[in-house]
């Protein structure tokens, strides 16, 4: 009997990896054609300077609609596109949808933030395609920020401070993102060239509930000035978290209270809860 149950499990185990595989090959099939289809969009979300009301960043967030197998999450595809060289293809569309975005209002009164995952980050063909961009015109680098984690800056560093050199000396910004949830040393905070450090979501959270947490926003954001560094929090959601945040200056404010991510289009219609 325990052979049997043991074997079934066995069984259950594989048919699992299977559906995974098979997930994961639709997706990379999909992805092959998302861009030529035209189901490929950026989601944009506003990151808001709680004192003033301003919109200082817009971040760009990738979306994927297939007409195969409906809706996927970017942390989902883009782990997928990483595997191979289909992540260039994604870059370069987004790097060309951005210069072309940026020009329209409300984008055009704004910067514009890009995610780079840890390792698309290594790759170092995003550079290139910055920098191609940058050269030919297409965008303007003092509008452009991009978005790493903590991972991504841990395995080789000066390599990774050579990158973010390079982004520096074009005028673009550099954030952490998701801070608080790698591992790493903090000596890299004073010793990369970074001017944000986005707030994880998962402390801003539970601000109002969890005073641990709250005791870490604080410090981050205490820390982080100390630092010369502006403080993003990340998924700010209700007034309490907001009113927290500014009381404890932090510098500015994403999150549902404030708007989703909104395509460029709806994005000029949307009111934001500023009051
Ligand atoms: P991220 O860069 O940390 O982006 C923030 C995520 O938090 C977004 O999820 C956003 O919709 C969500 N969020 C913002 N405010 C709130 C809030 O108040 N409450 C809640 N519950 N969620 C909030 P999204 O768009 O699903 O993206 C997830 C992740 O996928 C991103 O995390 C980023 O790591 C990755 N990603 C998205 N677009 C790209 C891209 O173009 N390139 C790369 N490499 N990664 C991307
Ligand atoms: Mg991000
Ligand atoms: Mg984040
Ligand atoms: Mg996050």
């Amino acid at each position: 009997h325990a052979k049997e149950s043991g074997r079934g499990c066995h069984a259950f185990f594989d048919s699992e990896i299977d559906d995974r595989n098979r997930r994961r090959i639709q997706i990379k099939n999909g992805l092959r054609l998302a861009r030529a289809r035209g189901e490929l969009s950026l989601a944009y979300q506003p990151e808001v300077d709680p004192v003033s009301g301003e919109v200082k960043i817009y971040e760009a967030l990738m979306r994927w609609y297939s007409n195969e197998i409906g809706f996927v999450s970017p942390v989902e595809f883009i782990a997928v596109a990483e595997e191979s060289e289909l992540i260039e293809d994604l870059t370069e569309w987004l790097i060309g949808q951005v210069a072309e975005d940026c020009r329209q209002a409300p984008l055009n009164a704004a910067k514009i933030s890009i995610n780079l995952s840890p390792r698309q980050f290594r790759s170092e063909s995003w550079l290139r395609q910055i920098n191609a961009a940058v050269a030919s015109g297409a965008v303007d680098p003092r509008r452009l920020c991009i978005e790493v984690t903590e991972s991504a800056l841990v395995e080789d560093f000066s390599r990774a401070h050579a990158q973010l050199q390079q982004m520096k000396k074009l005028g673009i910004e550099v954030a952490i993102d998701d801070f608080g949830t790698g591992y790493s040393s903090l000596s890299y905070l004073k010793r990369m060239p970074i001017d944000y450090l986005k707030i994880d979501r998962s402390f801003v959270a539970d601000i109002g509930q969890d005073t641990d947490d709250q005791t870490i926003v604080e410090t981050v954001i205490v820390m982080a000035h100390a630092l010369g560094l502006k403080v993003v929090a990340e998924g700010a959601e209700n007034e309490q978290q907001v009113a927290f945040l500014r009381k404890n200056h932090c510098d500015l404010i994403q999150g549902y209270y404030y708007a989703k991510p909104a395509l460029l289009h709806d994005l000029a219609r949307e009111q934001l809860n500023t009051h």
